[in-house]
């Protein structure tokens, strides 16, 4: 069973450099989860009737069986995360949201660099591996961290903007300097993905986004 597959990169290995290195995008995405979804549809392989799209096993991990709850959990929130990561990452970032977002965040965190700075603090003090979610939920956006692999939509929220914390993610280049990661961040987010995100959830609803898991 193959239901779940590896997405292509819309950008070469080498095109966040110098922020997000060659080494550590090969390794994260053709190594890390890569085994996250083969795990995932290995531990599925028994279980046809819960082979359904990612944002609805993740939405409804307390129906799973207790067998294989904790596999789920873990390998399609890695699988959902790091491909939902691959979106929102650009080589030339657009610098802000757009439009409707950009108010909204101004409205809620008071201006752009507030925003920058408590998604900063949140994604550095976060203990442990895990991940820094900015989340659409019933029409406001919210800052949380998560363990693990852990997505917001088990919790009933969108996601609009992540960054993974573990240190796979950045320890080669950065080691365990996580603020400069963190910082290094905010010159690669493809703002216009985040922003369409917004929007989407606005005209559809919290569980109608595609995850573009093509590939
Ligand atoms: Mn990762």
């Amino acid at each position: 069973m193959t239901l779940y597959k590896l997405p292509k990169l819309s950008f070469s290995y080498d095109a966040l450099e110098p922020f997000i290195d060659r080494k550590t995008m090969e390794v994260h995405h053709d190594g890390h989860h890569k085994d996250y979804v083969t795990k995932l549809n290995k531990t599925l392989e028994e279980y046809p009737e819960f082979q359904k799209r990612i944002e609805e096993l993740l939405g409804g991990i307390e129906t799973l069986p207790s067998e294989v709850r904790t596999s789920v959990k873990n390998n399609a929130g890695g699988h959902a995360n790091h491909s939902l990561f691959w979106t929102i990452l650009a080589p030339k970032s657009q610098g802000k949201p757009r439009n409707e977002l950009n108010e909204l965040i101004n409205k809620t965190f008071g201006n752009f660099s507030t925003f920058q700075e408590k998604f900063t603090s949140e994604a550095v003090e976060h203990f442990s591996n895990g991940w820094a979610w900015l989340c659409a939920h019933k029409g406001e956006v919210k800052l949380l961290a998560t363990k693990d692999h852990e997505s917001p939509i088990s919790h009933g929220m969108t996601p609009l903007l992540v960054l993974d914390l573990w240190e796979h993610a950045y320890y080669l280049k950065y080691q365990n300097r996580r603020a400069e990661y963190v910082q290094a961040f905010w010159n690669i987010i493809n703002w216009d993905e985040v922003s369409n995100r917004w929007q989407e959830f606005k005209m559809k609803g919290a569980t109608s986004r595609e995850w573009r898991m093509a590939g």
